[in-house]
Parts: structure tokens; C-alpha cells; sequence
């Protein structure tokens, strides 16, 4: 090699060493450990596995500085306490419903789901682009908690039944594991209502503690086993279109990050978001098919059910709104939202879907047929 070129390589070199330094910065960032508590059980690798989801990315991504370590409900604290550990700074951040804490405030519903109100694409909008995700977070702040989406079961399935449920008298002192607010809504039914952990649910149902149960849909309901106590399966969870996980955050803690983390963690959330409703989606056909070779019997709740429910729930969120300001801040600003989402998801969304099924249905009996 000519001399002079060398030298000018050289020179080179040193220009990129001082280019690189923002590296060498990066390098010098803390170490920090945090513990995630989350409200389920490891069994389930869709819910509690999101958790893990934003854990890795987030390693991945500070080239391990940045270590969350994801504990299953009932490890640290249990599954329905989590969001009092995070108030608290017992854990610096949980995986968890945010409707398991409406005994505090039902405000907490609209950060998860409430009876009829949005599927999970509506939940997400309303969050993101709707204005849902500031409420929440003004909301949340009085509990030390940033809140972050990360998480979606999308549409879930109505629960199981040991009896079959034909009308509003079926429901009449039966005591069913149910999450969030409708307990609630179907507690004015008739039903005893009761919240237990996802963990903690297969005992109770084999134990007749409780006579019904729901959960999730096909996939998580499969793996907690229900199909082995209750026969009938029922659709849709109409308490639950749509209703999303979030990663609450203690505030100091938050704060405390330095704001690559930060952003960093923000992403890693709506990672864990996409996957979870994507892994749901690919999961559940297989499962139901699984579920209904096994003897499962799947069922549509009475008309009469579903609409003595849908009043009971609207009477319910106007009572509340009258008595709790903060609840009707949030009521108001979700209820204009999913009125105008209800107008756009009858044009495109159900002309596509309606004639898809439909379709779909046809397909079924041409090959029955043969
Ligand atoms: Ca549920």
C-alpha cells in the first residue's frame, strides 16, 4: 500500500473513532432491574406470555442494561392485587386487567372493557387516536401508575355452563366467575357474580364453588381445562368485544428511566400489543375445532339475555356517570367514540364480513352435501 494512502486511511480511522462516540455513551448507560408482577398464570402463553414480549424486546434492545423479570400471578403479589403493588412501588410495573380494580373506581373498566362497548381494533383507535389513552393516564395518575397498551384478546367467548342457559330464569342464583363490570351488568340478571384470578378458576369450577366460568376464548380456555368440567360453551362475551392489557407503570420509577428506556419500553408495549391479538387469532380456530370433537357444545346466548343485559349495562353507566365525575369524563368522550365506531363498522367492516361468512357458511354445506 502507498504510504500516503495509509496515512490517509488513518487519518480516517481516527474521524470514524470520534463519530462513534454517541456508541460509547450508550454503553455508559445504567443498569436497571425491574420486576413485572403480572396478573396470570405462566400456563398461558398468549396473556401472560405479552409480559415476557415486552421483557425480551426490551433486553434486546439495551443490549441487556434494561432487565424486566416477569413473575405469574400470585408469585409476588396476587393476580388481582397487582395494580395496588405498582401504586405502591412493591413492583416497579405489572402486566394486568385494569377492570380487576373497579371495586376502587369503575373508571378502571373503560382502560380494559365494558359490557357492549368496543371490539379491540375500536378499543385500540379510541386509546391511540381517540383520546382514551390521556383520559386514562390523567385517571391513573392519582394511583402513581403511567399506564402503556399492551394487549389485546379480542372478541372474547361467553363462558361455560354445566346447564344450559335457554332463558333469563336459567340465570337465577347461579354463581358465575366473571371478570370486570360484567359481573356487574349480569349480577342485575340474576347471576351471583364472582372475580377469581385466571390461576385459581379450574379448582373453584371443580370444586362446585362456583357453577360457571369464564375466561378467555378456545385457546386459554382449553389449557385451564374447562371443557372437562362444563359441557356447555357459550358466545359471544359480550361483556368483553374487545378488552385490552395494559403495563402499568409506577410513575417515579417511569420518570426515574433515562429517555431512550422510556421509548424503548413504549415500543416494546405496542409490540407485545400486535402479538398478543395476532397470536389469539391464529390460535382459537384449531382449538375450537379441538374443544367440539372433545364433546364441548357451543351455544348463542338468548336474544332476551343479551338484551335485558345491553339494558341493564347502559342504565348502569348513566347512574354511575350522574355519581362519579371522573367516571363521566372518561363515559362521555368513549361513548360519543363508539357511537361513531358503530356507524363506520356497519359499512365496510360487516359488508366484507357478512358476505365472507356468508360465503363461507355455503362452502360448509357443499361439503357436507358430498
Ligand atoms: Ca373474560
Amino acid at each position: 500500500m502507498d504510504r500516503r494512502k495509509f496515512i490517509k486511511g488513518a487519518g480516517i480511522g481516527i474521524a470514524a473513532g470520534a463519530l462513534a462516540a454517541p456508541a460509547i455513551v450508550h454503553a455508559q448507560q445504567p443498569e436497571i432491574k425491574w420486576r413485572c408482577a403480572s396478573s396470570f398464570p405462566k400456563a398461558l402463553d398468549t396473556i401472560f406470555g405479552a409480559a415476557e414480549v415486552i421483557a425480551k424486546k426490551v433486553s434486546a434492545a439495551t443490549n441487556g442494561k434494561f432487565e424486566i423479570r416477569v413473575f405469574a400471578g400470585g408469585e409476588i403479589v396476587p393476580g388481582l392485587q397487582v395494580t395496588d403493588a405498582v401504586q405502591a412501588g412493591t413492583v416497579e410495573c405489572g402486566h394486568t386487567a385494569n377492570y380487576y380494580y373497579i371495586g376502587k373506581d369503575p373508571t378502571f373498566a373503560f382502560d380494559t372493557a365494558v359490557p357492549f362497548g368496543l371490539n379491540a381494533r375500536q378499543q385500540t383507535a379510541w386509546m391511540i387516536h381517540g383520546g382514551g389513552l390521556e383520559l386514562m393516564r390523567e385517571f391513573l395518575k392519582d394511583y402513581n401508575i403511567i399506564n402503556f397498551v399492551a394487549g389485546n384478546t379480542n372478541a372474547q367467548m361467553g363462558g361455560w355452563f354445566r346447564k344450559e342457559i335457554k332463558s333469563l330464569k336459567d340465570l337465577q342464583g347461579v354463581k358465575f366467575r366473571i371478570g370486570g363490570w360484567g359481573g356487574t351488568v349480569f349480577s342485575k340478571l340474576g347471576i351471583v357474580p364472582q372475580q377469581i384470578a385466571g390461576g385459581e378458576i379450574y379448582s373453584a369450577l371443580e370444586k362446585g364453588t362456583i357453577d360457571g366460568a369464564e375466561w378467555v376464548g378456545p385457546y386459554d380456555d382449553e389449557k385451564l381445562g374447562f371443557n372437562k368440567i362444563a359441557k356447555f360453551y357459550y358466545y359471544p362475551g359480550w361483556w368483553e368485544g374487545g378488552p385490552q392489557l395494559s403495563l402499568n407503570v409506577n410513575i417515579k420509577a417511569y420518570e426515574a428511566l433515562p429517555k431512550d428506556y422510556q421509548a424503548i419500553l413504549e415500543a416494546a408495549c405496542y409490540e407485545a400489543h400486535a402479538w398478543m391479538m395476532a397470536k389469539y387469532d391464529a390460535q382459537n380456530p384449531a382449538a375450537l375445532r379441538r374443544l367440539i370433537q372433545g364433546g364441548t357444545q357451543l351455544r348463542l346466548y338468548p336474544k332476551e339475555v343479551m338484551e335485558a343485559a345491553h339494558t341493564a349495562a347502559f342504565a348502569l353507566y348513566e347512574e354511575t356517570a350522574a355519581k362519579n365525575e371522573k367516571f363521566k369524563k372518561v363515559y362521555e368522550s368513549w361513548k360519543k367514540f363508539r357511537e361513531e365506531q358503530l356507524l363506520w363498522f356497519r359499512v365496510a367492516e360487516q359488508g366484507f364480513d357478512a358476505f365472507q361468512f356468508a360465503q363461507s357458511a355455503k362452502g360448509q354445506t357443499t361439503k357436507k352435501k358430498t
